[in-house]
């Protein structure tokens, strides 16, 4: 690993990429979205759970670079219990991070991810879980799971 990549590689993103958080599906999900990234590999589906106005549950699997994996650990311990709003909020404050490495203090762990501003290619690698629960978001309920969902 460069001298560069360590310094990208902050002990969040390490942590999270070595135990994720939230991994596996989610068998109570009502909403799943699947993330692409072909320039590097990763493949990453989230499954949530949205119970009124509120990510009630959230979980992700996948496979694909460290730093699409452990961002998208780090975003289902953002989003859960948060509205769909609050989540676009949240990935605005996380896309600004990654594409401009500034950082607010309040944020700190989205902060770990700062350093991928000077990896342009990694920008889609870190933002594939955001996109793919944002998508989950906007799109209609599905049946992600055995269960038969009458309404
Ligand atoms: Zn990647």
């Amino acid at each position: 690993m460069s001298a560069d990549l360590s310094e990208l590689y902050q002990q969040v993103i390490l942590d999270h990429n070595r135990r994720p958080r939230n991994r596996g599906k989610l068998p109570t999900a009502n909403r799943v979205a699947h993330g692409d990234n072909p320039t590097c590999g990763d493949q990453c589906n989230v499954y949530l759970r949205l119970d009124g106005d509120r990510i009630a549950e959230i979980s992700f699997d996948g496979s694909g670079c460290a730093i699409s994996q452990a961002s998208a650990s780090l975003m289902t311990t953002q989003l859960k219990g948060k509205s769909p709003i609050e989540a676009v909020k949240l990935y605005d404050e996380f896309h600004r991070i990654v594409t401009t490495g500034e950082t607010s203090d309040e944020i700190s762990d989205l902060a770990a991810f700062a350093g991928v501003h000077t990896f342009p290619a990694r920008i889609k690698c870190a933002t594939l879980g955001w996109h793919a629960a944002l998508n989950a978001l906007k799109g209609n309920p599905v049946d992600a799971t055995t269960e038969t969902h009458k309404d």
